[in-house]
């Protein structure tokens, strides 16, 4: 992953306080991952999925599958011990193959052995300075919020990731590749009903066509071709403009 997190820890068997430092990964790819020098996982991972493939539960919260079938296995009994101590964990969500989302900090919340799951919850990053009774006050209205509104954003990010690998990290209509420079434009309204949050209905647009398509002076049939709308094609005052919005019909 590339990813490398500093931790330090008090070496108990010495008279006197060392400080050491060791650098680890921070995922796995197994999911749950639990450094050795730790007594309990660091963080949990999900793998990227389809946008219908949806991980949150009614509740909106995470709904975590153990590792394998066996509740006992060390790494369900690692989150298990996070539950009842309160300790905070890094949730790598993953939106498109190699690229996850951190959120941090998330709480498991609850453990359902019947159905194999862990519900976890994201947090306030203040809550992880806080006694566990602090946190548990107003703890489920408040989780609820900020994982809502976290999954909005992982959501729209994976929307993003999803229409930039589709259409090769360039503008549809000019092939520009700064990603920076980048939008992925829904072809339907997100605020209309039907739109739905999948690739077919994105398109990568630099910052001026997203602007010219939200303006519906560039618009797409539905076989994908272009169109220009007719008066900016006839200008006159401007003729440039007609031969520059010709060029990518
Ligand atoms: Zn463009």
């Amino acid at each position: 992953m590339g990813m490398f997190f500093l931790v330090n820890y008090l070496q108990k068997d010495l008279s006197f306080k060392i400080i050491e430092y060791h650098w680890f990964h921070l995922v796995s790819p197994q999911g749950i991952f639990k450094p050795k020098i730790l007594d309990l996982p660091l963080s949990i991972t999900t793998a990227p999925k389809g946008p219908y493939d949806d991980s949150f539960n009614q509740e909106g919260f995470l709904a975590y599958k153990y590792r394998g079938i066996n509740p006992e296995h060390q790494d369900n009994v690692g989150l298990r011990k996070a539950l009842n101590k309160y300790v905070p964990l890094i949730y790598f969500h993953g939106i498109v193959p190699g690229k996850y989302l951190a959120v941090w900090p998330v709480y498991i919340i609850a453990d359902d052995p019947s159905n194999l799951t862990f519900t976890v919850a994201v947090d306030d990053c203040e809550a992880i300075y806080k006694e566990p009774s602090q946190v548990r006050e107003g703890a489920y209205a408040r989780r609820a919020y900020i994982t809502t509104t976290v999954r909005a954003r992982l959501h729209q990010r994976g929307f993003r990731e999803r229409v930039l690998v589709a259409y090769r990290s360039q503008c549809a209509f000019c092939r520009l590749k700064h990603l920076e420079l980048l939008d992925a434009a829904h072809i339907i309204p997100d605020i209309e009903s039907e739109s739905m949050p999948t690739v077919d209905n994105g398109i990568a647009l630099c910052k001026l066509h997203h602007a010219a398509f939200d303006s519906f002076i560039l618009g797409i049939n539905p076989d994908y071709t272009i169109e220009v709308r007719e008066d900016v094609l006839e200008e006159k005052e401007w003729p440039n403009a007609s031969a520059w919005f010709k060029r990518f019909t």
